[in-house]
C-alpha cells in the first residue's frame, strides 16, 4: 500500500507524482517538489488550506 498525490490536479500541466508508504511521506515529497519545481515559498506551503488540499489529493495506490 502506497499513496499518491498527482501534481495535475492541483491544475497544473506538471506530470509529477509525489509517492510515499505513509501520508506524511506523501505529502512531505509533494511539498518539496512544489517548493523546488514550482517556487512555493514555506509560507504557502504552510498555509492550512494548502495543506487541506493537498491531503484531499492523495490517492490510495
Ligand atoms: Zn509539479
Amino acid at each position: 500500500m502506497a499513496y499518491t498525490i498527482a501534481c495535475r490536479d492541483f491544475g497544473t500541466a506538471c506530470p509529477y507524482v509525489a509517492r510515499g508508504e505513509t501520508i506524511d511521506e506523501v505529502v512531505q515529497d509533494a511539498m518539496k517538489h512544489a517548493k523546488e519545481v514550482h517556487s512555493y515559498t514555506d509560507e504557502q506551503l504552510n498555509d492550512p488550506k494548502m495543506i487541506e488540499e493537498t491531503k484531499a489529493a492523495i490517492k490510495e495506490v
